[in-house]
């Protein structure tokens, strides 16, 4: 998966939990896992694709008229067969009902986008944060974007989902002030199920981006875990990711606790509902933190860390 050149579906500005102090978001499209509580679904292809907000629609027609296929037989209906992604429907689309998710943007034009960040980003300690979507599907971009950043003076992350060439990846990963590392599930097989796909070249990324960390060699590396009932929070799970990262010397990570903040997103790229999780209480996130500290791992929630 993946090309040379990425699309990119959202730039975010602002950002308090991606990294240390005040951050700027890059949303890379294009995602190799299809974990099932997915909050950016829009980051799973690495096309361009059409997103239809019903509530925004004022029922105007001006996307049936505009669309040169004739695949849009009323508001809210494209024939996927007929559509040729020209976008010309939600470009002239009003109110925004129709949106396209995925554009092309150079690496300095992000750049100059960003730029009246800088002084905030530098003063709070922040940067800016690639995240989707998985960046490191696009290494040459995602690193010439981090070298104009770094020459700017600014931080760079990356939060990843694990599954990328370490090989390619060795240019961007030399910019890299933190790697913020997503785990989800220990079991390779369980994680296969779930996930979409093994998770051994996952584990041995970890593992090597540790191992270079341990002799000062790469960027601070720091492990994120969305804990989702039923999913991720298994105890045999957890434990065997606290003996993991112990093992490799890891001493801090995030749990992020599962939000249904993703579910419109689903509806609006016509893509089934997410299967019911539920959001863990107070105390379970408190046992998981306790378990982890018992393997001398501090875990923290997302903007309250110590990076
Ligand atoms: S993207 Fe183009 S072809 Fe597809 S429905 Fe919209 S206007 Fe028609
Ligand atoms: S152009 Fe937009 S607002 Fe008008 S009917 Fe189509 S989707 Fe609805």
């Amino acid at each position: 998966m993946g090309s040379a050149e990425p699309l990119i579906f959202s730039l975010q500005h602002f950002c308090l939990h991606d990294g240390p102090g005040i951050r700027s978001l890059v949303f890379f499209k294009g995602c190799p896992l299809r974990c099932p509580w997915c909050q950016n679904v829009e980051s799973w292809k690495a096309r361009a694709e059409i997103a239809f907000k019903s509530h925004l629609c004022i029922g105007c027609g001006i996307c049936v008229e505009k669309c040169p296929e004739h695949a849009i037989p009323e508001a809210g209906k494209r024939d996927a067969e007929k559509c040729r992604f020209c976008f010309a429907c939600a470009e002239s689309c009003p109110s925004d009902a129709l949106t396209r998710f995925g554009i092309h943007r150079t690496p300095e034009e992000i750049v100059e986008e960003l730029r009246p960040e800088f002084p905030l980003l530098k003063t709070s300690g922040g940067g800016v944060t690639f995240t989707g979507g998985e960046p490191a599907l696009f290494p040459e971009f995602a690193a010439r974007l981090a070298g104009l950043l770094r020459r700017e003076g600014i931080d760079v992350a990356l939060e990843t989902c694990g599954l990328f060439d370490m090989k390619k990846t060795a240019p961007l990963l030399h910019e890299l002030g933190i790697v913020l590392f997503d785990i989800k599930i220990f079991d390779a097989e369980q994680h296969r199920k779930l996930c979409g796909a093994d998770n051994t070249a996952i584990s041995q990324n970890l593992q090597t981006l540790a191992e270079a960390r341990s002799r000062h060699e790469g960027p601070l590396v720091w492990p994120r875990l969305p804990l989702v009932p039923g999913m991720t929070d298994g105890q045999d799970n957890l434990k065997a990711w606290a003996v993991f990262l112990s093992g490799l010397g890891i001493d801090s990570l995030t749990i992020v606790p599962y939000h249904p903040m993703g579910a419109n997103k689903r509806r609006w790229l016509g893509l089934p509902p997410a299967p019911g999780f539920r959001v863990p209480s107070d105390a379970e996130i408190m046992q998981v933190e306790q378990l982890f500290s018992d393997e001398g791992i501090r875990a923290f929630t997302p903007g309250e860390e110590s990076f």
